[in-house]
């Protein structure tokens, strides 16, 4: 058996014109959908995922400004800035990017976000709604891989999903979404005793946890889906995910490569968000849990 490729990239590009569109015709309407990206310190990481931001909202149409402050900015002054964006009617999002420098508290700065331009998902608002099954903004990683499921056509509904990693930007965020559309979820994470036991149960396994190598084809069941969230750069350069690409997919009914599985699709989503938040402060829906976190679908992408 070869896996099939799930292809984020080519998902990303067709989402992205249909997201141009809706930008498109947001602004006929008298609405142009801006984000606002915030930067503390340089973090040459960070640097990059905020210019494939910006770049992405440039494709889509969508308004950015990005605020780069310096590495000693204080968490007053930050709070001060999140303070006037949220006032500000021509931004429809709000995004920090992280990690932010250790003497910035990181739940104070996230909780300063307006619930409603929150389109990273990480407010204990929209964490709350996500654990209730109605998130407005669902975060934009797990978002991303919902969608790469829907394109392999397997109903998620009493899979046994296995997610290994527990952050709660990516593994605990997944496991709400996949619990809410059915499937069995285990989580595994650093402590997890005999990983492979788990994992070899997986109908459906999605692996975050930003270890190189770490899942090898004899911890995969013959005919699963592996989404590989991770992204690993190797001492030659090279940029992996966290499963043995080459190995797996002899036994994988899908598979997800990296790069251009799962990356493509978080800041694609991002974009979704903005588009969303845009259109609710249009009139369409008002607070959480009126539109869901899956209201866009793939279908016939
Ligand atoms: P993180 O905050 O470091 O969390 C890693 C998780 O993996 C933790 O829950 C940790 O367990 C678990 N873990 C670590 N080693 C493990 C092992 N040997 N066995 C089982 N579990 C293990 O990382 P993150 O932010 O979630 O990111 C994870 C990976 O995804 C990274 O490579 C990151 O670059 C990538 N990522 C990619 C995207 C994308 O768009 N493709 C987006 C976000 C992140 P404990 O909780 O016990 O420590």
């Amino acid at each position: 058996m070869t896996a099939k490729i799930i292809d984020g990239k080519a998902l990303s590009h067709k989402l992205r014109q249909d997201f141009k569109r809706e930008a498109d015709e947001l602004r006929l309407r008298g609405i142009n959908p801006g984000l606002a990206v915030i930067l503390v310190g340089d973090n040459p990481a960070s640097r990059v995922y905020v210019g494939n931001k910006v770049r992405a909202c440039e494709e889509c149409g969508v308004h950015s400004s990005s605020h780069v402050l310096p590495v000693d900015t204080s968490e007053a002054e930050l709070l001060q800035l999140i303070a006037k964006l949220n006032a500000d009617d021509t931004v429809h999002g709000i995004l920090v990017q992280l990690p932010m420098p250790a003497h910035i508290d990181v739940r104070r700065v996230l909780e300063a976000i307006d619930v409603d331009k929150d389109v990273d998902g990480f407010h204990l608002y929209n964490v709350g709604a996500l654990a209730t099954g109605n998130t407005i903004f669902p975060p934009c990683t797990p978002y991303g891989v919902q969608l790469l499921l829907e394109t392999t056509g397997i109903d998620v509904a009493g899979q046994n999903a296995v997610i290994v990693g527990a952050s709660n930007i990516v593994g605990k965020p997944m496991a709400l979404m996949l619990l809410q559309k059915e499937a069995t979820v285990t989580v595994c994470h650093a402590k997890t005793r005999d990983l492979a036991q788990h994992t070899i149960l997986a109908d459906i396994l999605i692996v975050a946890a930003g270890k190189p190598g770490l899942i090898v084809p004899q911890m995969v069941r013959r005919g699963a889906v592996v989404i590989d969230v991770g992204i690993n750069r190797l001492p030659d350069g090279r940029i992996v995910g966290d499963v043995d690409f080459e190995g797996v997919k002899k036994k994988a009914s899908w598979i997800t490569p990296v790069p251009g599985g799962v990356g493509p699709m978080t800041v694609t989503m991002l974009i979704k968000n903005t588009l969303s938040s845009a259109h609710r402060r249009g009139g369409e829906g008002a607070g959480i849990g009126s539109m869901g976190w899956d209201a866009p679908t793939v279908q016939g992408h």
